[in-house]
């Protein structure tokens, strides 16, 4: 994982931060709606619970769903990486407070499990949902262009 930070780095020289700032807003903007929207219907509370009781459900495999480009546009809205694992076998991202990442990877975001779908219901669990997918198109768009920009600039390096 670190090879893959260091070259989220060298990829980051490639970007115009400028030219993406207001998409950069924007899912900022999204992420930080969904995560409230989860404080106000207690999924933040049932993870806390769960993680606590039976362990965090971050494994390290998931870590494989972290590419140079999610790196770096975490690192592009101001995320610091993790010089190691906090802990083994599990995510290279958990930390003691939790995930790390801003923009964490898709399974990440999508999962809702049992335990959470029992707390929330099926009406909060749609507009969760609606929230998630809003979050997941804004990132899209935003990777594309960064995608663009990196080969645009810095073509030799993907
Ligand atoms: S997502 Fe589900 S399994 Fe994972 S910590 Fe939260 S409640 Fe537990
Ligand atoms: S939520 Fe964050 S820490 Fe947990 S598995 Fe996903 S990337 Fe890793």
């Amino acid at each position: 994982m670190e090879e893959r930070i260091k070259r989220a780095r060298k990829l980051l020289e490639c970007i115009n931060a400028e030219t993406i700032r207001e998409d950069l807003r924007e899912l900022e903007k999204a992420i930080e709606m969904t995560l409230s929207y989860m404080r106000e219907i207690g999924v933040v509370e049932v993870c806390k619970m769960c993680a606590e009781e039976i362990g965090s459900c971050c494994r390290d495999w998931v870590e494989d769903e972290v590419d140079e480009i999610l790196i770096l546009m975490n690192m592009l809205l101001g995320i610091k990486m993790p010089k190691k694992r906090f802990k083994a076998d599990l995510c290279y991202f958990l930390s003691k407070e939790g995930c790390i990442l801003k923009i964490k990877p898709v399974l990440c975001v999508s999962y809702i499990c049992e335990l959470i779908r029992e707390r929330i219901g099926l009406e909060k669990e749609r507009k969760l949902q609606e929230m998630i997918n809003r979050e997941i198109e804004l990132r899209s768009k935003l990777k594309e262009k960064i995608l663009r920009m990196i080969s645009l600039r810095c073509g030799n390096l993907t």
